[in-house]
């Protein structure tokens, strides 16, 4: 039995929606960086969780508070989710303390294959597109349009 938990970006689900779709059908179809467990070691997820948020350059440790929830169920395995893989500027960073402070656990870079007919880094760039499609789309603050509809337009009787 391994028992795995995901660390996922938060831009990428608390933002921008994703629901760990990719990392969930690999992990049940054993693909992607799931493939390398033996056939007969029923996988368990034990938990999704996405990281702490940024935690600028001096603060990577902030992920332990994220992992030490997974650590208290049994989790034997922290698979860092593709997007923190290709979009995380703090990826190694995470890898590294979480391996400092829980040595008994397996730290995997990595959960769903590449799309068909890509490899892993022509994954990555186009991750990176998509993000910039959809990270930022700009739209109103509330402000904005409180103050919009608070503005009597030219013309319109005050
Ligand atoms: S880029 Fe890294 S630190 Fe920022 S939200 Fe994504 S996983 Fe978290």
């Amino acid at each position: 039995m391994a028992r795995i938990g995901i660390v996922t970006c938060s831009n990428t689900t608390q933002d921008m929606g994703c629901s760990s779709v990719g990392c969930l059908a690999d992990l049940r179809s054993r693909g992607g960086h799931f493939e390398h467990y033996p056939k007969d070691a029923p996988l368990e997820l034990i938990g999704i969780v996405s990281c702490a948020g940024c935690p600028t350059i001096v603060g990577a440790e902030k992920i332990l508070d994220r992992i030490r929830g997974l650590v208290a169920v049994g989790v034997e395995a922290i698979h860092l989710a593709a997007c923190v893989v290709h979009l995380c500027p703090f990826k190694k960073r995470y890898e590294d303390v979480i391996r400092q402070r829980f040595p008994h656990l397996s730290v995997v870079a990595g959960t769903h294959a590449p799309p068909p007919g890509m490899d892993e880094a022509q994954m990555g760039e186009f991750f990176k597109t998509c993000v910039k499609e959809t990270l930022h789309v700009p739209r109103k603050t509330i402000v904005e349009t409180v103050m919009e509809k608070m503005t009597p337009q030219p013309g319109t009787p005050s």
